[in-house]
């Protein structure tokens, strides 16, 4: 051990040790003591039983079950964990006002369901056939006890995205959070084969839609908004697959990286989360080829895929007042590959 670490460690215990002098003294607040004590408190961590990440959540072999674009959750075996019954929330997002992108299934609604939970009012955008799917999902922003806004609309037309964010910050009176989460994937096997069409549609989905959508909430976000872009480990290690898909992707990073730069002097903040693979309708609907999907996250160190709900706690920290000195940022959550 280093004098260094000698030093820390010493630190510790001494601190540790007032810590239970003052305990015994009665010099802990209320709350404090509760922390302390995990069955009583309200918060509390839950037990780590059923938490080991290696087999927390289900693993391959899935079975085949292919969809149409753009997929709906409802129809996947097994259905993916978005939170429903398991995201405690603790004030984290009280009072705040967001609007999420494809907040109908996968990543986007474990995101609309955790900051619901953490006291925020959410609105959510989605393709109209999807309605099903956000149909589940605003009634359980309700079931948390806040405001919940469907906004259905194709994002690849810049007049609608205006037209969403009003509408988003017109019902919720006013806008502080901003998810751009939707997002189109479908894999090509020879840059041959991609179509202008297919090309054109994957950027305008992930691409000009974020810019459209983030330039007209600039006219609502405050000091202290949060904005929270959805990129992918595709923008570091693209799959031959997914050209088209990986570019846009690595784009979100600099988009995210300039866009902070841009508005730290307004007092916003900008991240992006790199999700690795998450058991979602855009994998089985076109995402990758149907063999893929049934080992989908055999390749991951925990030897499965994520499931929605263990990704939701980044978009709430990043978004949360409380990481007020974080922007410019990707975070990455890739089950143990070390993408980033
Ligand atoms: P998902 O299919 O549940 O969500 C994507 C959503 O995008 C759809 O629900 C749909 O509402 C929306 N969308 C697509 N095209 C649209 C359009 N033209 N207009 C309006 N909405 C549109 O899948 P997901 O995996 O949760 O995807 C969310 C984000 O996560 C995407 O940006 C995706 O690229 C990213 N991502 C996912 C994975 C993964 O493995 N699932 C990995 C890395 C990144
Ligand atoms: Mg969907």
């Amino acid at each position: 051990m280093s004098q260094h670490d000698h030093s820390k460690f010493s630190r510790r215990q001494v601190v540790g040790g007032l810590m239970g002098s003052m305990a015994v003294a009665g010099m802990v607040s209320g709350a404090s003591a509760a922390e302390g004590s995990a069955s009583s408190a309200p918060n509390a961590a839950p037990p780590l039983t059923g938490k080991n990440p290696l087999d927390a959540f289900p693993k391959p072999p899935f079975e085949r079950q292919p969809q149409d674009p753009p997929g709906l959750a409802s129809k996947m075996v097994p259905r993916p964990d978005h939170g429903e019954k398991s995201y405690r929330g603790s004030g984290r997002l009280t009072g705040r006002k967001a609007l999420i992108t494809g907040g109908d299934s996968g990543i986007g609604r474990a995101v609309a369901i955790a900051y619901a939970r953490e006291g925020a009012d959410v609105a959510i955008n989605y393709l109209p056939e999807e309605e099903s799917d956000a149909k589940e999902v605003i009634d359980l922003i309700k079931a948390a006890g806040r405001k919940a806004v469907a906004i259905p609309g194709d994002i690849t037309d810049e007049a609608f995205c205006q037209k969403l964010v009003n509408e988003a910050a017109t019902q919720l009176g006013g806008l502080d959070i901003l998810v751009n989460n939707a997002g189109r994937q479908q894999y090509v096997e020879s840059i041959t084969e991609l179509t202008t069409e297919s090309f054109d549609k994957t950027f305008k989905t992930n691409v000009y839609a974020m810019f459209w959508i983030t330039k007209a909430a600039m006219a609502h976000l405050k000091p202290g908004s949060a904005i929270v872009n959805t990129s992918s480990v595709q923008a570091g290690k693209p799959s031959p697959i997914l050209l088209d898909y990986a570019q846009t992707k690595a784009a979100i990073v600099a988009f995210t990286k300039g866009l902070a730069k841009q508005v730290a002097e307004k007092g916003i903040r900008v991240n992006a989360v790199a999700p690795g693979p998450y058991w979602t309708p855009l994998q089985s609907s076109g995402g990758q080829p149907m063999e893929k999907v049934m080992k989908f996250g055999e390749e991951a160190p925990f030897g499965r895929p994520g499931q929605p709900v263990e990704i939701a706690p980044l978009y709430v920290t990043l978004a949360s007042a409380e990481s007020s000195f974080t922007s410019g940022q990707v975070w990455c959550s890739d089950g143990g590959t070390g993408t980033f």
